[in-house]
């Protein structure tokens, strides 16, 4: 069945105007009235829904009842990346949305080759909102990920609040002792590098603010697979 979000509040049953890029959706896949959808708002339940009215640009739907499926994770994962170029974000964005992190932090780091700042940040940060909009209809996510402000790395780091008792941080460093811990954490901040790396200051800067450096294993990931392998292993574990 077709799913959309709906950038406006789904409070009860009853009729509205669809919000232009739900409709565009709408539209697009020529539902007519009497076919059945999908519908959710980002707060948690999803709507069973129907379309009563096809216009030329306006499109009208009827909500009949609200049902709120398990499909988060237990636990809230922010993967604060130091954005790697091309469309490696885009990549980076759809999968940690499919695999259910909560928040994507995009940051720019010593090494980085992708730097945005201003207007066309902005741009940048909407843009990979839509891109995770998209991957939440399409996976069933409740509550799509949350793409946050671009920042620079030690801006973000300074600005960031001590960790909560429940809260376990980790830095990716190929140079690290550790393997990554056993997860009992109920909010995980995992920070990684770029296509060059993190640089040793980077790295000790992040173990002052509560990180603990750990290790992937021997062979090194590129700047989208090393997040993606770590919040895989942590949906997967939630599995039993
Ligand atoms: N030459 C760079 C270096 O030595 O850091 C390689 C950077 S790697 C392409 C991009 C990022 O992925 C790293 O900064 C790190 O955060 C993470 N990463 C890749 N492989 C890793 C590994 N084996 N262990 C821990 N982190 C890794």
């Amino acid at each position: 069945m077709p799913r959309f979000f709906v950038d406006t509040p789904l409070a009860q049953p009853g009729e509205l105007t669809l919000p232009p890029g739900a409709a565009r959706h709408v539209q697009v896949l020529r539902l007519q009235p009497g076919d059945a959808l999908t519908l959710f708002d980002g707060s948690g339940p999803e709507w069973r829904a129907e379309v009563t009215a096809m216009g030329r640009s306006e499109v009208r739907v009827r909500l009949l009842e609200a049902v709120t499926p398990q499909r988060e994770l237990a636990r809230q994962i922010t993967l604060a990346v130091v954005m790697p170029a091309n469309d490696r974000m885009d990549f980076l964005v759809e999968k940690a949305t499919e695999l259910g992190a909560a928040e994507i932090q995009p940051l720019m780091g010593e090494r980085s080759v992708l730097r945005l700042t201003g207007e066309r940040a902005d741009k940048k940060r909407s843009h990979w909102q839509g891109v995770a909009q998209a991957a939440a209809e399409q996976s069933g996510r409740t509550v799509p990920l949350r793409v946050a402000p671009v920042l620079a790395l030690s801006a973000w780091l300074a600005a960031l609040p001590a960790p909560t008792e429940d809260e376990w941080r980790g830095v990716l460093s190929p140079r690290a002792a550790q393997p990554l811990p056993g997860a009992a954490a109920s909010r995980v901040t995992l920070l990684s590098g770029p296509e060059g790396g993190l640089s040793d200051a980077e790295v000790v800067a992040a173990e002052g603010r509560g990180f603990a450096p750990v290790s992937l294993g021997p062979r090194i990931l590129r700047a989208d697979t090393a997040p993606l392998a770590v919040l895989s292993w942590l949906a997967l574990g939630e599995l039993g």
